[in-house]
C-alpha cells in the first residue's frame, strides 16, 4: 500500500472530511491534479470538478465547486467554499441550473455575463456527474 497523508476538507460551516488517504484528485484553475504523500508544497485555486478521495481500496467522490487547496508533504487542506456528497445534491435543481446556464450561453445577449454562466454550467454538470 502507498504511503498515507492527512487530508482535511473544511467548508464554511463544518469539517466536510478528515482522514488518512492514499491519493486525492481534484480540479484547479491550472487543470486536474492528483496528490500523493510527500507532494511538493503547493497552493492552488479550486475549479468546479469531481473530487475523488482514495482511501486505500475505498474510493469516495464528491462535488468540489470552489475554494483553495494547500499542499504540504504530510498534510493537504482544502478550504472549500462549496463541497457536496452525492446524497446532498438535488438532481432536479442541478438540471434546472444546467438548462438556465445553457439558455444564457446560447442567447448571445450582451446582458449575459458569459463567464458567470459558464461557471454555473460547470457546477451543474459536476453535480450531475457526482449524483449519477
Ligand atoms: P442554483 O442556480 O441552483 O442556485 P448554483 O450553481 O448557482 O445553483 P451555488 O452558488 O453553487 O449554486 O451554490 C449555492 C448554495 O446552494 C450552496 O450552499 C450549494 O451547496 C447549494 N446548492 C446549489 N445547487 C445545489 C444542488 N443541486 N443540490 C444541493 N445543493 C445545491
Amino acid at each position: 500500500m502507498a504511503d498515507l497523508f492527512k487530508l482535511k476538507i473544511i467548508t464554511p460551516d463544518k469539517t466536510f472530511y478528515e482522514g488518512d488517504v492514499e491519493m486525492v484528485e481534484l480540479t484547479t484553475t491550472e487543470g486536474q491534479i492528483g496528490i500523493y504523500a510527500r507532494h511538493i508544497p503547493l497552493t492552488a485555486i479550486v475549479a468546479p470538478g469531481v473530487l475523488t478521495i482514495h482511501e486505500g481500496s475505498e474510493k469516495r467522490e464528491a462535488a468540489l465547486l470552489s475554494g483553495f487547496i494547500q499542499v504540504l508533504p504530510e498534510q493537504v487542506t482544502i478550504m472549500a467554499e462549496i463541497a457536496e456528497w452525492p446524497e446532498e445534491i438535488d438532481e432536479n435543481r442541478a438540471m434546472e441550473a444546467k438548462v438556465r446556464a445553457e439558455r444564457r450561453l446560447k442567447s448571445g445577449s450582451a446582458e449575459v455575463d458569459m463567464a458567470r454562466a459558464e461557471l454555473a454550467l460547470k457546477r451543474a454538470l459536476v453535480r450531475l456527474e457526482v449524483r449519477e
